[in-house]
């Protein structure tokens, strides 16, 4: 696929499954959709089929996961698709949803990265644009912080600090190239701990949460029988996570970005800062490294 052209999915495709938080099982359908569409997200279980464009101006709620919503109707847990929207390079795509929520599958990206690649991704006959960091920037709250940077590529680093024996400090570093999203983040699951389970469940959260969706931990071990993923797997979902966030702005990003103990909260605040403080550019003319090659999910090991 060439960096330079926006691409669609090449057929529609359809699936079903829980949603992580309201319980309820979801069906999902992926539409192509022409060029400069965008990813718009429609619920077809609401009458005339509103529909909510996936933009950080949308964004309505941060807590436990990300929200867009208008006019009275909301979109959640939208965070694990994006990412996949962006990992496969797919810059405009029709989601419809039978629900609230999308679903939350086994709490990784590789699920959708799967459909999407069964829709198979299509180039399409229009330019695509960049988003290019222009100055420095950071947002931070107490000690967590996203610093962002001027680079030619897409690159994240990204440390996380629990007081877990089986997570710890974990640090990852990784950059958009052939095949990385697949091989590098796109399995790394959700995780939660039980000590919070009770809490978020009186809130009327996480009734579809379960150890088939999530990574759990008690007070000092893994719940999950099966162990990891990744050894790291937890501050790679976080960047999982934080590519989500980021395919708010709409387009593909060239920068660097540091990032210290941050969740969706801290993302939308720095995309509001970032967007609405225009310390980005859209260049007409882009010049890519050699490493730059095509989709980060050619090799979905
Ligand atoms: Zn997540």
């Amino acid at each position: 696929m060439s960096y330079l052209k926006q691409h669609t999915i090449g057929q529609s495709v359809w699936c079903s499954g829980v949603a992580l938080h309201c319980g309820l099982k979801v069906a999902l359908v992926l539409r192509p959709a022409p060029v400069d569409h965008g990813i718009r997200f429609l619920r077809t279980d609401i009458p005339d089929c509103p529909s909510i464009s996936a933009y950080y101006n949308n964004v309505v709620n941060t807590f436990q996961a990300t929200t867009i919503g208008s006019a009275g109707i909301a979109v959640s847990t939208i965070e694990h698709l994006m990412a996949a929207l962006y990992g496969c390079g797919v810059d405009n795509l029709l989601v419809e949803l039978s629900g609230p929520e999308a679903p939350i599958f086994d709490g990784s990206a590789a699920p959708y990265v799967k459909l999407i690649r069964k829709a198979s991704i299509v180039e399409q006959d229009g330019a695509r644009n960049y988003l290019t960091i222009q100055k420095p920037l950071t947002v931070a709250k107490g000690d967590s912080f996203i610093k962002a940077s001027p680079c030619d590529q897409f690159q994240v680093r990204y440390e996380i600090d629990y007081p877990h024996p089986r997570v710890g400090k974990q640090k990852y570093s990784w950059a958009l190239k052939n095949g990385s999203f697949g091989r590098e983040i796109a399995k790394a699951r959700t995780f939660g701990f039980l000590k919070d389970v009770l809490k978020l469940q009186r809130m009327g959260l996480i009734k579809g949460g379960s150890l088939s969706n999530a990574v759990v931990f008690d007070d000092s071990e893994l719940l999950n029988l099966d162990g990891f993923r990744y050894e790291d797997e937890c501050v790679r979902h976080k960047i999982l996570d934080f590519i989500g966030d980021l395919a708010l702005t709409g387009l593909p990003v060239l920068g660097s970005f540091e990032i210290r103990k941050a969740g969706h909260a801290l993302h939308s605040r720095f995309l509001t800062e970032l967007m609405d403080g225009k310390g980005y550019a859209i260049p007409k003319r882009l010049h890519f490294p050699a490493a730059y090659l095509s989709s980060g999910v050619s090799a979905l090991a």
